[in-house]
């Protein structure tokens, strides 16, 4: 039941229609039950990141930070300590100088791969930025096949890797295979972590040899396991999106081997350097604290992404994950078929945010994006997509991809926002 005072914020402050909001709360009748299941991984979760504080000693005097080369700076040493914990690996580089999760990604394909060597993707096409990386959109100097790397790829069949096709594609130059977790900017769900185990135990009794390797952004803390619990060689992710719980100010994380960390950290420093030097700035504290909370803020963002799937689905649209879908990452896709419903939708979230809330989003020309794209965004850490947030590429059929959400609460509002948008433009119809 909604309170009369919160229906009179609702209306009186931010102009959300009756209707709509008896609309979505109808909605969230339905899903109430499925919440349980998210706050059991939460709660799990939650003990998990705490035990990897403790076993690491993690202490205060360990947010002092060095300048220079940054030799001896305990605090970087302690973050990367504990993230090996979490995610159960022999080693980690997680820094704020790692500029985003492509960069994370870039830095673990040039750091392990050499001439000669072949890059196989058996989740399709890998998401926009990285095909720049790779080199099979665009032109950009330094691009893999630019260095002698082959690329080949194997698409999924009916949302499932083709775990056959893959081990008949592996040749004596197959140096990684590339999984992607995430959706990305398609239009299919996130693989699970236990259907990310089965290929990799099928292609590792198949050959040892090769690497496996895994772009985990957006799926951190979506269940009990991480890829790298179930034989994933080599993993990276951002942490602006789900481990660094809308607190870090900026930064990548790469987790795996520790041979493979070794060949990343010279490519991120320089041979004979490694992982030994790099400064921090300050920000072993807020990566930390956010690590702390992610499992929580990924709780809320689960519970928001449900909703607004539930939502636009009894609107009658079609939803990537559908709403009783198992879900591996925080994305909810919505198929509006209409350039009007997706941009009318992005503002609505856009109005919500708590920073930059009277801007106006546009579609633009983002480096690294083959289409404009409009993003909703407007959070307390620039780009950050573990806050709320909804972006769109501008092609058919018209996907807006909602994200992220610090509190339910917000992505509540987000979603009151839009719909009301749409409803006041006459783009959809409350039945
Ligand atoms: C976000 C994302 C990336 C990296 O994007 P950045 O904006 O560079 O952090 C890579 N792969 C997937 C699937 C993503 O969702």
């Amino acid at each position: 039941m909604v309170e009369e005072y919160t229906i009179n914020i609702l209306c009186k402050q931010f102009g959300i229609d009756k209707d709509i909001i008896r609309f979505v709360e109808q909605s969230e009748r339905n899903i109430l039950k499925k919440f349980s299941k998210i706050d059991s991984v939460k709660e799990f979760n939650q003990y998990k990141v705490i035990s990897a504080m403790h076993k690491s000693r993690l202490s205060a005097t360990d947010f002092y930070w060095t300048t220079g080369y940054g030799y001896g700076d305990i605090g970087r040493d302690k973050v990367e300590e504990i993230y090996s914990r979490v995610f159960n690996v022999e080693d980690a580089l997680v820094r704020p100088t790692i500029a985003s999760g492509t960069h994370a990604l870039n830095l673990t394909l040039s750091g392990i791969l050499r001439p000669g060597d072949e890059l196989l993707s058996i989740t399709g096409t890998p998401y926009d930025t990285l095909q720049k990386v790779i080199g099979i959109q665009g032109d950009m100097e330094g691009n893999l096949i630019e260095y002698g790397i082959s690329y080949k790829e194997i698409p999924l069949i009916n949302n499932k890797i083709d775990i056959n096709k893959a081990k008949d594609s592996i040749t004596d130059k197959t140096k990684i295979i590339m999984i992607q977790r995430s959706t990305g900017y398609s239009d299919r769900r996130a693989l699970t972590v236990s259907e990310i185990g089965e290929a990799v135990s099928a292609i590792k009794s198949y050959n040892q040899d090769v690497i496996i390797m895994v772009d985990n952004c957006y799926g951190e803390f979506l269940e009990v396991k991480e890829p790298t619990d179930v034989g994933v060689d080599i993993m990276a992710g951002s942490l602006i999106k789900n481990p660094g719980g809308g607190l870090a100010l900026s930064g990548g994380y790469i987790v795996g081997r520790k041979n493979l960390v070794e060949m990343i950290s010279n490519r991120l420093t320089a041979p004979g350097l490694g992982k030994d030097c790099g400064l921090t700035f300050g920000t072993t504290r807020t990566t930390l604290q956010g690590l702390f909370l992610a499992p929580h803020i990924v709780s809320e963002a689960v519970k928001g992404a449900l909703l607004v799937a539930k939502v636009y689905s009894d609107l009658g649209f079609k939803v990537i994950p559908d709403v009783d879908d198992d879900r591996s990452d925080i994305i909810q896709a919505i198929e509006f078929l209409s350039e009007d419903r997706v941009s009318e939708f992005c503002k609505g979230i856009q109005s919500a945010s708590p920073v930059d809330s009277h801007v106006t989003p546009e579609a633009w020309e983002m480096p690294g994006y083959e289409d404009p794209v409009i993003m909703a965004a407007g959070g307390f850490i620039e780009g950050s997509s573990i806050e709320l947030s909804a972006d769109a590429p501008m092609r058919e059929p018209y996907f807006a991809y909602y994200q992220g959400g610090l509190t339910y609460e917000h992505c509540k509002l987000g979603i009151y926002k839009s719909l009301n948008n749409l409803y006041n433009k006459g783009l959809i119809d409350l039945k």
